[in-house]
């Protein structure tokens, strides 16, 4: 190597080439004790040099690595020179600070003439990860948006098509005595155009729930008083003859939580009680608040959920079987968990076919003093 320097020259030429290598390359001996590193490695870890020179390999390693390490170098005793022990292999690093970051390591080993060592080289993937985490994400979000665009364009049709309809008849329905026919088809337009606004706006709060654009805000409000609101609201869509029973419990009315969230959480448990049930079933409607937190319990007697369903039910795009006659996006209770999640709280659901269905909501009320 370099033949024509001397050989001070080579070793400051090495030395140099090893200074400003933008990987970390470390030697340790065959228990895993530090030898070297150079000045990449501090770069990376954020220990100094000499705060690594003589310890353990596995002060780099986070947990459980470090405790579970046991110089398995020492196993490798029939190796040789320049022979590499890993390849690439990616690895995650742990900081001074405590965080830590994904790498490749390479490890190969060198014979001195007294004793062998190894050389790690570490090769910094976070930026890399972090490109290829928001390209998955961009691919997700295409998907999305395509299997979105899939979806409307059908469940688009049926609305559109009455809504059309009820405003032909509409312009058809002259006489006085006609009113109650021309109303009849003003509330089916007006229901056609809830529907979809309804397939609107779940698309909206998926698309900015997966851009993680969704915050969550805190503040104090009355729960019976938010869920009344929602009762006056929903009033209209109800089926012929259906209504909600709504009862609160518990030692407060007072919540600290996102009530956006909450009233979209509720008025999607709420619909679908109603959609998945007939004419004229009740619907329950509990709300408690106790020290600890908010529980939220809708239950219909509806069509229920096939038992060969239930553990699909809150994938996107999911629908159950018996459900195909009703119109729905399998969008909403997608949303529902990813806004519970977003608070730290728990879904469960309840439900035999053709009996009806429960859903419990419990959030943690623990920023009530
Ligand atoms: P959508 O109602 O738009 O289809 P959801 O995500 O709200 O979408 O619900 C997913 C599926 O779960 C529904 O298609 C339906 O099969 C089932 N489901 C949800 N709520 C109920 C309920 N109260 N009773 C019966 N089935 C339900």
């Amino acid at each position: 190597m370099f033949s024509s320097e001397s050989k001070a020259d080579n070793a400051n030429r090495l030395r140099a080439i090893i200074d400003t290598a933008v990987d970390g390359i470390i030697t340790i001996d065959a228990r895993g004790i530090i030898e070297s590193t150079n000045p990449a490695v501090t770069k990376q870890f954020g220990y100094m040099t000499d705060e690594m020179i003589g310890r353990n390999i596995k002060m780099l390693m986070p947990e459980p690595d470090r405790t579970q390490h046991d110089g398995y170098l020492e196993k490798y005793n029939h190796t040789g020179q320049g022979k590499i022990i890993g390849k690439g292999r990616e690895v995650i690093g742990r900081r001074k600070d405590g965080s830590t970051f994904p790498f490749l390591l390479s490890i190969s080993e060198i014979q001195l003439t007294d004793k062998k060592i190894f050389t790690g080289i570490i090769h910094d993937i976070s930026e890399l990860k972090e490109v290829k985490d928001a390209l998955k994400k961009e691919m997700e979000l295409n998907e999305l948006k395509s299997r979105f665009v899939t979806m409307a364009s059908h469940e688009f049709r049926t609305p559109l098509s009455a809504i059309l309809s009820s405003a032909s008849l509409i312009g058809k329905y002259n006489d006085s005595d006609d009113e109650s026919k021309r109303q009849k088809h003003v509330n089916r337009i007006k229901s056609s155009v809830a529907n979809l606004t309804g397939i609107l706006n779940d698309f909206l709060s998926l698309s900015k729930l997966e851009e993680g654009m969704v915050q969550v805000s805190f503040s104090e409000f009355n729960i019976k008083e938010l869920s009344q609101e929602i009762l006056d609201e929903l009033n209209s869509v109800l089926k012929e003859g259906q209504r909600i029973e709504y009862n609160h419990n518990g030692n407060s009315e007072i919540v600290i939580l996102d009530t956006h969230i909450i009233k979209n959480i509720i008025i999607n448990l709420l619909s679908n009680a109603s959609k998945y049930s007939s004419e004229g079933k009740p619907i329950e409607f509990r709300t408690t608040v106790n020290n600890e937190h908010l529980r939220i319990t809708v239950a219909d007697q509806g069509i229920g959920i096939p038992d060969e369903d239930k553990s699909r039910l809150f994938n996107r795009f999911f629908r159950a079987q018996n459900a195909t006659n009703v119109p729905g996006t399998g969008l909403g209770l997608n949303i529902v968990q990813k806004y519970v999640s977003l608070l730290d709280g728990t879904i469960s659901f309840d439900s035999k076919l053709n009996e009806g269905s429960q859903f419990e909501i419990t959030i943690p009320n623990s920023k009530k003093s």
